[in-house]
C-alpha cells in the first residue's frame, strides 16, 4: 500500500467533475462512452498511472501477445468493428480499436497520464470523493472531487514476483512479460522463459526461431485447445462494413456459441459429461501435436475449465524445436548468468522472461479507497474474508463508487467485455435518479451485499472452478482461506439480465450535495418570491379594476384563501427541508 505520509485532508482541492474514473482501459473508456450515449455528459475525467491509454492493451507488449475470445465480442457491443484482420487480434491492434473509441467520443482530452491515484476519501458533508492524485514525474500530489467515482483498476495490473532467490544477481536482463522490454534484442540469445499459462504458451512461438537456446521452466499443467485464430476473409470484412446488421449478428452468434460452452462450467451429469467430450477432444489434439516426450509435462489430470482454456497459437509445434526445452524441474537459485537447478544442473542464460502472470484476487493494491466512517476498502473486504462487490461493482459504506471489472467479473467462457458494459449500464441506471436530480447518493445495503456474495460463493462451490485445481481464480492470499474473487458462477446472460433490472429495495437513494441543495434552496426561493409577487399583483389589480369578475372571485375569501394557503404551506415546508438538509 502506497504511504500516505504526504497527503491530508487539509490539502486544497484543485478541481472538481461530476464523474471520475481510475483507470483508461476498456472499462473507463466503455464508461465515458456510454455516459455520453444515454446521457449527453462529458463532466469526467479519468486519471492514469501509466503514459497511455489501452489498460491491458498498452501494458503487455510481448512478442505473440493477442487476445483469446474472437474480436467480433472481444469488443464494445455500440462500436462493432468490421476492419478486424485476424479473429484472434494482436495487442497492437486491440490498442489501435481502444483508442479510436476514446477519440470518437472526445475522452483523451479528460485523461491525465502518468496520475496514481494513490487514496480517495467519501466527504460526508459534501455528498463527495475527494482523490489524491500522485503525478509520477514530478511527484506533486494533486487533489480532485468529484461526485461519483470508478474504479476501473483492472484484474492483472500487478505483476507476480518470483519467489526464486537470487534474482537480484542476475547479470542480464530480466522482465516481467507485462514490462516487456523491446531494447532487448533476443536474436541468438539463451533466454529462460518461466511459465506456461496464457502468456507464457503465446510468448514461447513468437521468439524461439530467434534464439540459440530456450528453456521454459514450468509449474503446472493446462488444456491447450485446438487453434481458433486465423484471417479475417475479404469477403467477410467486405460484408461486415457494408451490409447493415452483419456485425450485429455475427456478434450475437459468438455470443450464443460461448453460452453454450457455459454449460461446461456447472455442476452435474450432463455438466461432467459435456466436460468429458471437451476434455477428449482436447486431449487428443494435444498428444497428436506435442512431442510425446512432453506429454507426461503438458497433459493435465484436472477437467477442462478449471483453469483458463489456452487456445493454440502455435506453442505446441515450437515445442518440437530442437533448441527448445521443457522443464518442470524446481530452480534451486538464480545466478549471474543463469539457473541452478535442484538436480544440481546449471542452465546457462543470457535474459530471463518472467510469463509467470498477475497478483490475481487482490484489487487497490497501490490505491487506499475510504467509505463511510473512515472504513478502508480492505477492512470491508476483511469483514467478508476476501475482495466481493454486490452484483461484482458495489459495496455498502461506500455510496456513489463503482467497481468496473470488480471482484468475480471474470468468465472462463466469454469475452471480459460483456460483463464490463453490463456493469457499466446497471450502474447508470442506478443514479440515474440522481443524474435527475431525485437525491444526490446512491448506496447499497449491507445486507444485501451480504446476501448477494453469500449466493455468489455457493453457487461458486458447484462450479469446474472448485474442482480441486489451483489456478489465478482462486490463488490464495497470504495463505488465507481460499477465496475465489475472479470467477463469476452464472453465464452472461444471468449476468445482463440482473443488470437490466436493478433491484431497488437494496439500494437507498437519498442526500444532497451542496450544488444541489443550493439549487434546491434557489428554487424554494424563487417559487416563495413568485407567489409573494402574484399575490400582491392580484390584489394590487382587483383594488384598480374592482368591478371585474376576477376581482369580485378574489374578493371571495373563499375561493382565494385555500389555494394561498396550500401554495403556502408547501412551499414553506420545502424551505424547511431544504434548510435542514433533509430533502431526499
Ligand atoms: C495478456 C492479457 C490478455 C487478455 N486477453 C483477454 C481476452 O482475450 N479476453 C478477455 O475477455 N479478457 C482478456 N484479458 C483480460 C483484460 O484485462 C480485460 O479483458 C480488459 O482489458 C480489462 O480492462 P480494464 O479497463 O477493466 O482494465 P485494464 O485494462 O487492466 O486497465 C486498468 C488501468 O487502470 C490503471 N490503474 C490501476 N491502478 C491505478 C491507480 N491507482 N491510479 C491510476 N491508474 C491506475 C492501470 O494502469 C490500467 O491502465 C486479458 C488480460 C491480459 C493481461
Amino acid at each position: 500500500m502506497a504511504s500516505h505520509s504526504s497527503i491530508s485532508l487539509e490539502d486544497p482541492v484543485f478541481s472538481y467533475s461530476q464523474f471520475a474514473c481510475i483507470g483508461s482501459g476498456f472499462s473507463a473508456i466503455a464508461l465515458g462512452a456510454t455516459l455520453q450515449r444515454w446521457y449527453g455528459i462529458t463532466d469526467i475525467r479519468f486519471f492514469e498511472k501509466q503514459s497511455q491509454l489501452g489498460g491491458t492493451w498498452h501494458i503487455n507488449q510481448y512478442p505473440g501477445c493477442a487476445c483469446d475470445i474472437p474480436s467480433a465480442l472481444y469488443s464494445l457491443s455500440f462500436e462493432c468493428n468490421p476492419n478486424w484482420t485476424r479473429v484472434l487480434p494482436t495487442y497492437a491492434e486491440l490498442w489501435e480499436y481502444i483508442n479510436g473509441v476514446a477519440r470518437k467520443y472526445d475522452l483523451v482530452d479528460k485523461m491525465t497520464f502518468g496520475a496514481a491515484v494513490e487514496r480517495c476519501v467519501w466527504i460526508e458533508d459534501k455528498g463527495r470523493w475527494r482523490m489524491w492524485i500522485r503525478q509520477k514525474q514530478t511527484g506533486q500530489v494533486i487533489v480532485h472531487e468529484c461526485q461519483f467515482l470508478y474504479g476501473a483498476v483492472g484484474f492483472f495490473d500487478q505483476p507476480r514476483e518470483l519467489e526464486i532467490p537470487g534474482a537480484e544477481r542476475f547479470q542480464g536482463p530480466m522482465f516481467h512479460s507485462a514490462r516487456w522490454r523491446h531494447d532487448v534484442d533476443l536474436t541468438g540469445k539463451r533466454v529462460v522463459v518461466f511459465g506456461n499459462g496464457c502468456t507464457g504458451s503465446q510468448i514461447v512461438p513468437a521468439i524461439v526461431d530467434k534464439t540459440t537456446s530456450l528453456t521454459q521452466v514450468v509449474r503446472s499443467k493446462h488444456w491447450v485447445y485446438p487453434p481458433i485464430d486465423e484471417k479475417v476473409p475479404l469477403w467477410l470484412m467486405f460484408t461486415l462494413a457494408n451490409v447493415p446488421g452483419t456485425m450485429q449478428l455475427q456478434r450475437f452468434l459468438m455470443f450464443i456459441k460461448m453460452e453454450v460452452e457455459f454449460i461446461g462450467f456447472w455442476d452435474g451429469k450432463f455438466a461432467k459429461a459435456f466436460r468429458k467430450k471437451r476434455q477428449r477432444q482436447v486431449e487428443a489434439y494435444m498428444r497428436a501435436v506435442a512431442p510425446e516426450k512432453y506429454h507426461d509435462l503438458l497433459i493435465p489430470d484436472f477437467e477442462v475449465g478449471c483453469k483458463r482454456r489456452i487456445f493454440d497459437s502455435g506453442y505446441l509445434k515450437s515445442l518440437h524445436n530442437e533448441h527448445l526445452r521443457l522443464t518442470d524441474e524446481p530452480v534451486e537459485e538464480i545466478l549471474p548468468h543463469g539457473l541452478k537447478m535442484k538436480s544440481g544442473e546449471i542452465i546457462e542464460a543470457d535474459v530471463i522472461v518472467m510469463a509467470n502472470g498477475f497478483k490475481t484476487n487482490e484489487f487497490f493494491l497501490d490505491c487506499d479507497i475510504v467509505g463511510r466512517g473512515g472504513e478502508t476498502i480492505h477492512e470491508h473486504w476483511k469483514s467478508f474474508g476476501g475482495a466481493e462487490a454486490y452484483t461484482c461493482e458495489s459495496l455498502s459504506g461506500f455510496p456513489n463508487f463503482f467497481l468496473l471489472g470488480g471482484p468475480n467479473v471474470a468468465t472462463g467462457h466469454t469475452s471480459f467485455l460483456i460483463a464490463v458494459e453490463n456493469a457499466i449500464n446497471y450502474s447508470l441506471r442506478i443514479i440515474e435518479p440522481l443524474l435527475k436530480g431525485k437525491g444526490s447518493v446512491a448506496e447499497v445495503k449491507r445486507k444485501a451485499e451480504e446476501k448477494y456474495v453469500q449466493s455468489l460463493h455457493h453457487a461458486l462451490q458447484d462450479t469446474v472452478f472448485s474442482t480441486g485445481c489451483s489456478s489465478w481464480y482462486n490463488r490464495t492470499v497470504d495463505g488465507k482461506k481460499p477465496w475465489n474473487a475472479s470467477a463469476y458462477p452464472w453465464s452472461q446472460a444471468h449476468h445482463w439480465y440482473s443488470c437490466l433490472f436493478p433491484s431497488w429495495k437494496d439500494w437507498r437513494l437519498s442526500g444532497q450535495t451542496e450544488k444541489n441543495k443550493i439549487v434546491k434552496q434557489s428554487h424554494t426561493l424563487t417559487r416563495l418570491l413568485t407567489l409573494t409577487a402574484f399575490t400582491l399583483g392580484m390584489v394590487f389589480w382587483s383594488r384598480r379594476n374592482p368591478n371585474t369578475v376576477l376581482a369580485s372571485l378574489l374578493a371571495q375569501p373563499r375561493t382565494i384563501l385555500p389555494w394561498l394557503a396550500g401554495a403556502a404551506v408547501k412551499s414553506g415546508t420545502e424551505a424547511f427541508a431544504v434548510i435542514r438538509g433533509t430533502w431526499s
